[in-house]
């Protein structure tokens, strides 16, 4: 199937006082259409990094894509000019933002904030966008849309804000959805809600999602391809099912272990010591100051990626 997206060696360098470090590092994926990937990993791995990245919403100053391409329709995002790039984003691509407090505007009816979207990208009269945004509203479960496309963002739980920023994102029915932690905030009712509609795009009008977790019970739920990232880089890759059932990298291992289960009257493994900071990264694999099977090798040099059922970086792999 032909891919709707293809990241080829991005590499997002942040100019630090420090001196450069890289965000993401070297990346490669491919998204089908009306697929699910998955980027996972522990806060700090670089997973928003890559989605801003694919956007060109990279805050710059300090960060620049210094490499690599982002292939969409045949054009290369990272060489498109602003202009260009902003007629992509929303319209073609768009992101369901983490924190549905900061991504809306408090003194704009949230019915004005939709709108804006689709007078914008679609110029809509203003009788259609009244329709489609009571739409959106209804098919995200807004009860009483007609009334509160007039709320304030204030005057919504946490659950319905998020499900506003969805509305915004799906509003001129894009090919992809960035999506960074859409339901961390949310309960657990919520979340199943919104779960639900993610998939029900994928099925219905074959969208496209990146899915930003460090939920690997959601990943599970509705994600075709994992990608687990760890310091900017993609350490495994391949079928949820696959990797779920046999995680090849010790850092998916350390995932899963980490992770409560029903099944299981074991005692937590959690993964030792924290994630390290991009601009001290250690020699070698970036991973081996935690890593239960590091050897000699690991604190030396990079480990290449090795193709087996998933991509793997990892010295276990290598003959
Ligand atoms: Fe562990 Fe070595 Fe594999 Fe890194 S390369 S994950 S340290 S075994």
């Amino acid at each position: 199937m032909q891919p709707v997206l293809e990241i080829n060696n991005l590499t997002t360098t942040l100019f630090l006082k420090k001196g450069p470090v890289r965000a993401v590092d070297n990346v490669s994926l491919t998204l089908s259409q009306g697929k699910s990937l998955a980027l996972v990993g522990e806060s700090g791995c670089g997973k928003t990094m890559l989605a801003l990245s694919i956007l060109g919403l990279i805050p710059s100053p300090p960060g620049r894509i210094t490499s690599g391409q982002v292939v969409f329709a045949g054009r290369d995002l990272t060489s498109l000019p602003e202009r260009d790039l902003r007629a992509i984003r929303g319209n073609d691509i768009s992101m369901i933002f983490q924190e549905p407090m900061s991504a809306l505007n408090p003194v704009f009816r949230i019915g004005a904030q939709i709108s804006e979207t689709l007078i914008f990208h679609k110029k809509l009269t203003k009788n259609q966008v009244k329709s489609r945004r009571i739409e959106l509203l209804k098919l995200v479960g807004i009860p009483a849309p007609e009334k509160r496309y007039n709320d304030f963002p204030h005057q919504l739980s946490g659950g319905m804000r998020q499900r506003i920023i969805i509305a915004m994102a799906l509003a001129c029915s894009p090919r992809i959805i960035l999506a960074d932690e859409p339901t961390t905030a949310l309960d657990v009712t919520i979340q199943a809600q919104i779960l639900d509609l993610i998939k029900d795009l994928q099925e219905k009008s074959k969208t496209s999602t990146v899915l930003i977790t460090h939920d690997l019970g959601v990943v599970a739920q509705i994600c075709h391809e994992m990608a687990v990232m760890y310091s900017g880089r993609i350490v495994e890759h391949g079928d949820v099912a696959e990797i779920l059932s046999n995680p090849g990298h010790p850092y998916t291992r350390g995932l899963l272990n980490s992770l409560p289960r029903l099944d299981r009257d074991k005692d937590l493994s959690p993964i030792p010591g924290t994630v390290p900071e991009i601009s001290s990264l250690p020699q070698g694999c970036h991973f081996h100051p935690r890593c239960p099977q590091r050897m000699d090798i690991c604190s030396k040099q990079d480990p290449p990626v090795v193709e087996s059922k998933s991509k793997i970086r990892c010295w276990l792999y290598n003959d």
